[in-house]
């Protein structure tokens, strides 16, 4: 029910926890954490984000990469293994989801056909590993294959992926399910509302159905429709009155 990620120079841990907090409001049963530095690191439990931050504590969470997410169920019950991020061991992706993929039974039976096997009752376990599937067999990008999956899905989608074997680039989706983009000084924050980012930019991009974003180390936000049309960025400043 709320997504955090953060790319940038900062370590992401603190951003993603505070950000998760800060998005406790919409409710939710699980929460999830994925940082990446030479190492991906997920831990996700059933329960409150504080029981999260109790898990971790003895962990090495560094890493100026990463995702956050509190799931409200919809497939699958509320329990550690369902909790997000969902994470794809062919591939080293790992996905942070909202919303509900309502196809995803027939697709969920042909990837277990094609050999995937699913660790979780998710829906959202069958979009990572749709998009792993695209991306090998089709030897397309990353970012190319989460276009032609988004192609495929009915449902309600708000997505952030993170590659372990790419440190420099998150890559983020919606359909239905809000998402905003933050645009700081060499970094980026994707939340599901601001709430999350104001207190480190203004400067902000609310991400339009069908859209992706690739949000890469150091570049320009580029943002492209799943049927692969080129958009130019609507940045909008933030006016939020601190003392209200
Ligand atoms: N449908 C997904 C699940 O049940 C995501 C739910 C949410 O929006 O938090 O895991």
């Amino acid at each position: 029910c709320g997504i955090v990620a953060y790319i940038g120079p900062r370590q992401a841990y603190p951003i993603l926890i505070k950000g998760l907090h800060r998005l406790e409001y919409r409710g939710y049963d699980s929460a999830g954490v994925a940082v990446l530095n030479s190492d991906l690191k997920l831990y996700k439990c059933k329960g409150k984000v504080a029981a999260l931050e109790e898990a971790v504590k003895d962990k090495d969470l560094s890493g100026n990469i990463g995702i956050a997410h509190t799931r409200w169920a919809t497939h699958g019950e509320p329990n550690d293994v369902n909790a997000h991020p969902h994470f794809s061991y062919s591939r080293n992706l790992a996905i942070i989801h909202n919303g509900i993929i309502e196809n995803y039974a027939p697709l969920k039976n042909e990837l277990i056909n094609r050999g995937f096997r699913f660790e979780s009752e998710t829906d959202t376990e069958v979009l990572i590993h749709l998009i792993e599937d695209i991306e090998i067999n089709e030897k397309v990008s990353l970012a190319e294959a989460v276009q032609i999956a988004l192609n495929q899905v009915v449902g309600a989608y708000a997505i952030v992926i993170i590659d372990k074997n790419d440190p420099d680039t998150l890559i983020a989706a919606r359909k239905g399910s809000p998402l905003v983009v933050g645009i700081g000084e060499n970094e980026f924050f994707v939340a599901s509302d601001a709430t999350p980012i104001v207190e480190y930019t203004r400067e902000v991009v609310y991400l339009n159905d069908e859209e992706i974003a690739i949000l890469h180390r150091n570049k320009e936000i580029k943002i492209k429709t799943i049927t692969n049309i080129e958009k130019t960025p609507y940045i909008q400043t933030l006016e939020i009155n601190l003392s209200a």
